[in-house]
């Protein structure tokens, strides 16, 4: 039976959002030159939070210059010494006001405040400590007696992990030498603008850091820019593929970190009630909006039944609900487009004859909202097990060999992330060994720090993000 419980929500008074920004260009806040205001809203009330502003092409111009003129005066010039000094700042910063952060990441997007709480800013501090302890041993990293940086980063991000995907990119560009320009997603731009407030607030010499905020059109005017030397995304490999036909033969460096389909593989010696756990928190951690979410479960067949039966017992416990309320579990959709798409998906998936299972959750009136489901009598060829639904739902598949479930495992375009769920130690090995994907968690899932670096095979993208190997998409 569920428990229940009083609301406790986290208040909102600590957060100060203004009616409209600007850019974060050269260290100031501007008035745009070309650009066009847009509206920001909370997706879990569908109120207004803010204007922004779509920057236009002589904006991205504006913050590239800045940032070039930053590295060349003053950033490339000092000491790795120095330069830890500011991203050991930016942390301690990042710590201090990790409440109003987290508060305002969960505003803008809809993320649980227990997650952007323990998880999305302390790991965000977490990577400018980590860097920060780099920046004056770069030359220790095994790339060389005497990396150099590369010049001026653009760096575009999505919607998911907006704070946490800032501090991917920023920390290892900044350790190494580099100054940047990034664009935080159109839906979720409010902590990137914060984080400005927080390069001010650290002295931050101006122009190091800039922030453009903006859609589609602004992210290419940004990673097509002439003058930037490095190219870091985060996204759709839709857009991913675009961004590297466009840097083809140019002189920029490019990494990519695309879209992910799991698979999360439980044996019949796991610990099935540890494995519910990991499952839970493979699909339906941050609304299932991860591109390492184990979104394909596949069990094996003689304890398939036994599984599921607990997992939807479990997932019936699950709190769907006020972002800001610290009962919450699931939190809203990120946008009605991605509600959509999750929707459409969805409706694929009855039609090719898989079964739906749904939570019995109530759902908020207002706001977008998806409750947690499974599909199972999943087959290898529906479009729920091979394309990146990224939302609350899992595709359940069955195996009965090893060899099965790594066929089955690897049977995507994807390799970004995969789980393993077994008593046995030898059986982790040589699975880890035959599985393609950047990274294995084995009796666990979602597990994450600055020192282990993440990243892709084939359609999930390349190049790693955190520790010593990520310092190499930075340096020359
Ligand atoms: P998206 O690719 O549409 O957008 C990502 C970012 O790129 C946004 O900031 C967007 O404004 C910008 N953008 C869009 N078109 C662009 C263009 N032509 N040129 C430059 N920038 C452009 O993806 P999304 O819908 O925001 O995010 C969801 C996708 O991101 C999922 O597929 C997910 O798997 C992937 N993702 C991957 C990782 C990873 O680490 N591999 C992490 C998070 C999300």
């Amino acid at each position: 039976m569920a428990f229940e419980y009083a609301p406790a929500p986290e208040s909102t008074a600590i957060v100060d959002i203004r009616a409209s920004y600007g850019l974060f260009v050269n260290g100031e806040f501007t008035d745009p030159v070309d650009g066009t205001p847009f509206k920001v809203i909370n997706p879990a009330t569908e109120e207004v939070l803010a204007e922004v502003v779509e920057a236009g092409p002589t904006d991205v111009d504006q913050a590239v210059r800045a940032a070039r003129a930053a590295y060349q005066d003053v950033w490339s010039r000092l000491s790795g010494a120095d330069r830890a000094k500011y991203l050991y700042r930016i942390a301690r910063i990042i710590q201090e006001r990790s409440r109003e952060i987290a508060v305002l990441e969960s505003i803008d997007n809809g993320k649980p405040i227990r997650e952007s709480r323990d998880f999305d800013i302390p790991l965000a501090a977490a990577h400018f400590f980590y860097h920060a302890g780099w920046a004056d041993k770069l030359p220790h990293a095994g790339l060389g007696p005497n990396p150099r940086p590369l010049g001026v980063a653009a760096q575009v991000i999505p919607w998911n992990f907006p704070l946490l995907m800032l501090a991917w990119k920023i920390a290892p560009a900044l350790a190494c030498g580099n100054t940047v320009v990034l664009k935080p997603a159109e839906t979720t731009p409010l902590t990137a603008l914060l984080f400005g407030e927080i390069c001010q607030q650290a002295d931050l010499p101006s122009g190091v850091v800039n922030i453009v905020t903006g859609a589609g059109a602004t992210g290419r005017a940004l990673v097509e820019h002439e003058d930037v030397d490095k190219v870091a995304f985060t996204g759709s490999t839709e857009v991913g593929r675009a961004i590297a036909r466009a840097a083809a033969g140019s002189h920029k460096k490019l990494t990519l970190e695309l879209g992910g389909k799991a698979a999360n593989i439980v044996f019949d010696d796991a610990a099935l009630d540890q494995a519910v756990e990991g499952i839970v928190n493979g699909i339906f951690f941050n609304q299932g909006h991860v591109c390492c979410a184990g979104s394909r479960l596949l069990v094996q067949e003689s304890v398939a039944d036994e599984l599921l039966g607990k997992l939807k017992r479990r997932m019936a416990l699950l709190r769907v609900g006020d972002p800001l309320d610290k009962n919450t579990d699931i939190g809203a959709i990120n946008s009605s487009a991605q509600l959509d798409r999750i929707r459409e998906l969805s409706e694929v998936g009855d039609f090719e004859g898989a079964e739906r299972w749904t939570a019995p959750c109530p759902l908020p009136d207002r706001g977008f909202w998806f409750a947690p489901t499974i599909f199972t009598g999943v087959s290898q060829a529906h479009r729920i097990a091979r394309e990146e639904i990224f939302g609350p739902v899992l595709s359940v598949l069955t195996f009965r060999t090893p060899a099965e479930a790594v066929e089955k495992a690897n049977n995507t375009p994807y390799g970004l992330s995969a789980g393993v769920w077994t008593e046995k130690g030898s059986r982790i090995l040589w699975l880890a060994d035959r599985l393609r994907a950047g990274v294995v968690w084995a009796n666990t899932f979602n597990q994450f720090d600055p020192a282990s670096p993440f990243g892709g095979y084939k359609e999930s993208g390349y190049g790693r993000e955190g520790g010593r190997h990520g310092l190499e998409a930075y340096l020359a």
